[in-house]
């Protein structure tokens, strides 16, 4: 089931990211792969065709997962 609201999604970011805590969606996270800077706002959540939620980042043709995205501040 996807998340119908900002409050679950956020739920939803706190349960499934293994490596990373969420307070807020308006976080920003640092993507390794296509090095773009990001809200959790713009994670995209899509479900496959099990039902299971993927999480992906917002970035056209970009495969990048929770272990891809950094703390901006490493990056400053
Ligand atoms: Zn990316």
């Amino acid at each position: 089931m996807l998340p119908q609201t900002e409050g679950r999604k956020l739920r939803l970011f706190q349960e499934t990211d293994p490596l990373k805590q969420w307070y807020s969606l308006g976080e920003l996270r640092f993507c390794a792969k296509c090095e773009h800077l990001f809200s959790g706002h713009d994670i995209r959540v899509s479900e496959d065709e099990n039902g299971a939620v993927q999480f992906r980042c917002p970035t056209s043709g970009c495969d990048g997962q929770w272990e891809d995205w950094e703390y901006p501040q490493l990056h400053l």
